[in-house]
């Protein structure tokens, strides 16, 4: 009875994803219930390209010790952009707007089919 009733909730339907680069240096794991990803319009966003999913520090593990990966930081340098040193491709981030989560790029995920979660768009434009 109660395992029904919290299972209506978000974040009760959590799984485990691996993630990595292109090269596999940088590997981690994230456990999230992917019912979105967000595509932001930000400068760095806009670039890149990325499939956003915010995780707390609780569900996101690297595998690869974060001083092995490059670190771009910007503008208030409180957003933290990390990348592989070796193919460059950004499998994760701290986000400005909460620098105690971590953002994962859901493209770097093993086994998700990406055109069947929803799109959320956010402006990060509009907070320079
Ligand atoms: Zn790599």
């Amino acid at each position: 009875m109660l395992e029904s009733f919290v299972s209506a909730y978000p974040g009760t339907m959590k799984q485990t994803y691996s993630g990595s680069c292109h090269c596999g240096r940088v590997r981690f794991e994230v456990d999230a219930d992917l019912d979105h990803v967000r595509v932001c319009d930000c400068s760095i966003c806009r670039r890149r390209g990325a499939l956003n999913f915010r995780v707390p520090p609780a569900d996101f593990r690297s595998l690869t010790p974060i001083e092995e990966l490059s670190l771009y930081t910007f503008h208030t340098h409180t957003a933290r952009d990390y990348f592989c040193p070796t193919c460059g491709i950004q499998p994760f981030r701290r986000p400005r707007t909460d620098p105690s989560v971590w953002t994962v790029n859901v493209r770097c995920l093993d086994g998700v089919d990406l055109d069947a979660i929803p799109v959320r768009r956010v402006f990060g434009s509009e907070y320079p």
